[in-house]
């Protein structure tokens, strides 16, 4: 998802909405064997005039795989939301950095699809796992 910066300044459009899905790479996942399908991205943006770009992003899919605790199949539905800053100076390391024309969304998608995970899946609240008679 590319916000056009640029060409939204020209029009006096300071302001937006967006909504897309896609899938993610496999290696995504931070759970071993689970796997993602498709996430749904929503999210608006806020341009400012020193051209740094603030953006609210909200993720939304379903983790599936097997529990981590007893191997059954499960499914969490995860639902996250972040605000990050796009800003055009380079030496920024606390914010994303773009140039100034053209925003791609990637690489705050990305982190934010890598931060929502859960860092184990389970069948139910409370799994206790295999039991050994
Ligand atoms: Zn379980």
């Amino acid at each position: 998802m590319i916000i056009e910066v640029k060409r939204l300044l020209s029009k006096g459009k300071y302001t937006g909405e967006f909504e897309y899905d896609f899938t993610p790479d496999e290696d995504r996942t931070v759970v071993p064997l689970s796997t993602i399908d498709s996430v749904h991205v929503r999210g608006s943006y806020e341009i400012f005039d020193d051209d740094s770009v603030s953006v609210k992003l909200t993720l939304s899919y379903v983790l599936k795989g097997q529990c981590s605790y007893c191997l059954a199949d499960a499914v969490q539905p995860v639902e996250y939301s972040t605000e990050v800053l796009f800003v055009t100076d380079k030496g920024d390391s606390d914010n994303y950095v773009y140039d100034g024309a053209r925003l791609d969304l990637k690489p705050a998608v990305d982190d934010a699809l890598l931060f929502s995970q859960p860092s184990v899946l389970l069948c139910k609240e409370g799994c206790e796992g295999i039991k050994i008679n």
